[in-house]
């Protein structure tokens, strides 16, 4: 790691107050990510400890971190924000969730917690981007058998094919994907709900169904002249 980027790290860790309110936390995070906790362990200099921290509330801080309307969150109620910059709370979550290692996974975090299939109850999530991935890793933590069936041959949803890599590298949700599966969810990929996937065979097989579709239908810009063709044979559709 760059000494640079280490000193920027620490001086921005550094620079929170650790406010007892900690409107950050529970003004600004919709998750309530204990935000001057885990800060406190970047300025301990003990990343996999906060990492563990994050992992109370999210399995998604290196995504987070980066895609978070920050400056409306938690950032935009940062007490340090009223007289000039706010901490850098994002760029915090996502150095922690960047230098953890392939080791420090959500399991090891929840070693105590975890009993393997405890509940003795199987839950279809149907669905792998983001709202699938957090219940299917909420519920494998509590014990319960999951299994994720994807409509594409990758998971990740939208955080895949609906964000640029400038905005999120796709090294990243791989990363986060593979400690959530490491949590012991099957996957099924290929299996398109109302095309080769029913809800009445799930509803047979599993104790629960989680339906994490998401909204991917696109909408047009009402402007006009929308349909301009481009070419003889083009038509633009914006
Ligand atoms: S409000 Fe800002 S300064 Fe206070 S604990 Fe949260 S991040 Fe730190």
């Amino acid at each position: 790691m760059q000494n640079e980027k280490l000193k920027e790290i620490n001086e921005q860790a550094s620079y929170c107050l650790n406010c007892k309110a900690k409107p950050c936390s529970n003004k600004g995070c919709p998750l309530g990510n204990n935000i001057p906790v885990f800060i406190e362990q970047v300025k301990l200099g003990d990343l996999k400890k906060a990492y563990e921290i994050l992992s109370d509330t999210t399995v998604l801080p290196g995504i987070c971190g980066r895609i978070c309307p920050h400056k409306k969150q938690c950032q935009g109620s940062c007490v340090r924000g009223i007289k000039g910059e706010p901490v850098s709370i994002g760029e915090l979550e996502s150095f922690i969730f960047d230098n953890i290692s392939e080791e420090d996974s959500l399991k090891n975090c929840y070693k105590e917690e975890i009993k393997e299939n405890k509940n003795n109850k199987k839950i279809a999530v149907v669905g792998g981007g983001p709202a699938g991935l957090t219940a299917a890793a909420f519920l494998a933590r509590n014990g319960f058998q999951v299994t994720i069936y994807e409509k594409y041959d990758y998971l990740g949803g939208l955080l895949v094919h609906g964000i640029p890599e400038f905005r999120l590298e796709k090294e990243i949700v791989e990363k986060t994907v593979q400690k959530i599966l490491k949590l012991g969810i099957d996957v099924k990929y290929n299996q398109e709900l109302g095309k080769n996937l029913y809800l009445q065979d799930l509803e047979n097989q599993y104790d629960a169904i989680f339906l994490g579709i998401g909204a991917n239908k696109s909408s047009k810009m009402d402007v006009k002249r929308r349909k301009l063709k481009r070419s003889n044979s083009e038509e633009m559709n914006f």
